[in-house]
């Protein structure tokens, strides 16, 4: 039986979003490039936790995060 080798950090990376989704009830993402708070987390294996806009596509590192009121 072949297991792939990312198969293992995939859990991990699933793990640290669960971590970081949970830590950030609070607040709230927006997209740097339209504003739009219709932002996932996007799951990359070589490049780690990164962002997602629903609304324009944007993939990236960087978001912007604002405290619910
Ligand atoms: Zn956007």
């Amino acid at each position: 039986m072949i297991v792939p080798e990312d198969a293992e950090d995939f859990n991990e990376l699933e793990r640290i979003i669960k971590e970081e989704a949970g830590k950030r009830t609070d607040s709230v993402l927006i997209c740097p490039q339209c504003n739009s708070t219709d932002v996932t987390y996007y799951m990359g294996l070589k490049t780690g936790v990164q962002y997602q806009c629903k609304e324009c596509g944007y993939v990236g590192a960087f978001i912007i995060e604002r405290d619910k009121e």
